[in-house]
């Protein structure tokens, strides 16, 4: 029996999103939130504490995605700053033939999500632990994803610089905004030509409960992304391009 909240999980990712999940995967995410509960006693992975909750801003958030992601299609996703798991691991959960990897430069949230992605039996992600900007210039990230995401990373001009590199031409950025997401994106105007992106989408979603709509900022690789970037860890924060 899956708890209520998710129950409500599978209520809302078919009644919003149109995705039916199977009892496998509720089971995963069920498994997923005790997880989550379990370590944030030790260590601080995320703030939001209650089970529905969870179930709410982290799962259904990530699984907004799946909104602009072309359906059956195979390839290989990147999550950027990808924390304790999110949007990748309920994409992965989600999405069983997207070949998932999970990044971010704190080592201790990648010890869970690589503990998390075993307890549940997926085997189709993969841990890296780096600054984007270090795997944007290594040729084994460089320019090799079809979608990459991100979620509560940085601001979008130096987002775009974190992410456009390790894209693959005609792959896509998705990054996951709050309320000033066309103002950010507009400011990310010179970024997005530079790299060699394009903005091609402003989608928006709304969860249950939430007041505030939510942006899903769709940029296309569409050209080649200069090698001098990305620039050094923390220049594309610092010094962004505008
Ligand atoms: N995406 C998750 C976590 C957001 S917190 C969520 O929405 O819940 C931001 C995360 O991005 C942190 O874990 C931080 O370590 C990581 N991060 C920030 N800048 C980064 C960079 N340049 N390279 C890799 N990881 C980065």
């Amino acid at each position: 029996m899956p708890s209520k909240s998710i129950d409500a999980l599978a209520r809302q990712a078919q009644s919003i999103l149109g995705i039916e999940l199977a009892e496998a995967q509720l089971a995963q995410f069920e498994q997923l939130t005790d997880l989550l509960l379990d370590w944030n006693a030790r260590m601080n992975l995320t703030g939001i504490t209650e089970p529905a909750e969870i179930a709410l801003k982290h799962y259904l958030d990530s699984l907004t995605v799946l909104n602009v992601l072309p359906k059956a299609r195979r390839g290989r996703l990147l999550d950027v700053g990808t924390g304790a798991g999110f949007p990748g691991l309920p994409l992965a959960i989600a999405r069983p033939w997207l070949r998932v990897t999970l990044l971010d430069a704190t080592a201790k949230k990648l010890r869970f999500v690589e503990a998390a992605g075993r307890a549940l039996g997926l085997d189709n992600i993969r841990i890296a632990h780096a600054r984007a900007e270090d795997a944007g210039r290594d040729d084994a990230h460089r320019g090799t994803y079809d979608f990459v995401t991100a979620r509560a990373v940085s601001r979008m001009p130096a987002l775009m610089e974190c992410t456009l590199p390790l894209t693959k031409r005609g792959g896509m950025v998705i990054a996951m905004k709050g309320a000033a997401t066309h103002a950010e994106v507009r400011s990310a105007n010179k970024a997005i030509a530079t790299l060699g992106g394009e903005l091609a989408d402003i989608h928006e979603v709304r969860l249950p409960g939430l007041e505030k709509p939510r942006f899903l900022a769709l940029v296309r690789k569409v050209g080649k992304t200069p090698r001098r970037y990305p620039r050094q860890a923390g220049s594309p924060s610092r010094d962004p391009i505008l």
